[in-house]
């Protein structure tokens, strides 16, 4: 298979992970016959610096003719004091925007050799396994008007039929590949929004007869994330309410280093992040987790290129290296040996 990817490393520990996410994505390419064409482009604050743009022409350009995206993170407290459209962030914002990827997938995974490192008790996190598809373009934060008053402030909820449906149907086909059982989440009893959004689910329903659905209040979700997370397999909710509720569910597997996450349109289109930001406070010491990133690559290549056991092999060299006892210093809890990010990548290649 012959793809051509965009890398685009941005800020803190993007360039570090995003280089430990390219050579593994090279050593399948090597293993598996595959050529990955990759081409590097700037963002967020290093684009803004060099390019006067947080969101280049360039940039766009290479990744208008890229089959997916591979992204670091953006962003640091450096670039705090420019004006709203010279914010790293903005960069993100505008490359969702310019290829409508409207669906957000976090894939949240309990570990079992870092369950240690959970904040809930070991015999509630084991065994989680869901995936959380947020609605990423519509909803409160993109809402027109927006207004404020010495008295009052407004912000706008607003989703389209299409804007639901299109999310929603992410979720199902996401469903049939694995248990089976879609979570909507909402808050029908008072809004409006929430009330189509429902409806929809329903609707939609009718086409994949052999998924179980279930409705639930976000403050409920909120509560069940904590309580019995192993309930869910696919959750499909609005923007705002993912947002939170994505969050939360980070830090059931311990560590915000270790997640991936995908920004997909319906054609197969995406980019591909880990959760974590910039984390200015590690950048340039070599001790970032690199599997976010490395995880966010295998999740390309299912996704995006349909390549199943490349994207399961990576997955599995990632916790076979976790196994033996090899983490880095955001794990260090439950008597690992911590090594650099240079070291842990190396052991993953090798596992490869
Ligand atoms: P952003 O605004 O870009 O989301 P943030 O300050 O909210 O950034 P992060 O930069 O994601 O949050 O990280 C918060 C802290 O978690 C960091 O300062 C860092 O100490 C730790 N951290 C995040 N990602 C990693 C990683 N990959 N490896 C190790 N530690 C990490
Ligand atoms: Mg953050």
């Amino acid at each position: 298979m012959e793809k051509t990817i965009a890398v685009l490393p941005g800020d803190g520990i993007g360039p570090e992970v995003t280089r430990a996410a390219v050579k593994v994505l090279q050593t399948i390419a090597m293993r598996y016959g595959h050529t990955f064409h990759l081409k590097h482009a700037a963002i967020g604050g290093e684009a803004v610096d060099n390019y006067g743009n947080p969101l280049p022409q360039e940039t766009l350009e290479v990744c208008d003719a890229s089959d997916a995206i591979l992204l670091g993170a953006v962003g640091g407290s450096k670039w705090d004091q420019q004006p709203s459209h010279l914010r790293p962030e903005k960069g993100l914002l505008n490359i969702r925007k310019h290829f409508d990827l409207f669906a957000n997938i976090r894939p949240v995974k309990a570990i079992p050799s870092l369950l240690s490192s959970s904040p809930l008790k070991e015999d509630v996190a084991r065994d989680v396994d869901m995936v959380i598809v947020r609605e990423l373009t519509s909803g409160l934060y993109f809402g027109e008007p927006k207004r404020r008053s010495d008295k009052s402030a407004v912000d706008t909820l607003v989703y389209t039929r299409e804007e639901i449906e299109r999310v929603v149907n992410q979720a199902f086909e996401i469903a049939r590949t694995r248990r089976g059982k879609v979570t909507s989440i909402d808050k029908a009893n008072v809004l409006e929004t929430s009330k189509l959004w429902r409806e929809v689910v329903e609707e939609r329903k009718q086409a994949y007869p052999d998924i179980e659905v279930e409705h639930m209040l976000v403050d409920s979700a909120a509560m069940k994330l904590i309580t019995n997370p192993r309930t869910f397999d696919v959750i499909v909710t609005e923007n705002m309410f993912g947002d939170i509720l994505s969050d939360e569910a980070s830090v059931i597997t311990g560590s915000l280093g270790m997640l991936p996450s995908a920004s997909i349109r319906s054609d197969g289109f995406g980019m591909y992040e880990p959760v974590h930001g910039s984390a200015p406070d590690i950048a340039g010491h070599n001790k970032a987790n690199p599997c976010g990133a490395i995880l966010s690559a295998a999740m390309m290549l299912k996704h995006s290129f349909g390549l199943h056991s490349e994207a399961m092999a990576i997955e599995e060299a990632v916790l076979s290296v976790l196994n033996d006892g090899y983490c880095t210093g955001d794990l260090s809890a439950g008597g690992k040996r911590v090594v650099p990010t240079e070291t842990f990548v190396t052991k993953v290649i090798e596992e490869l």
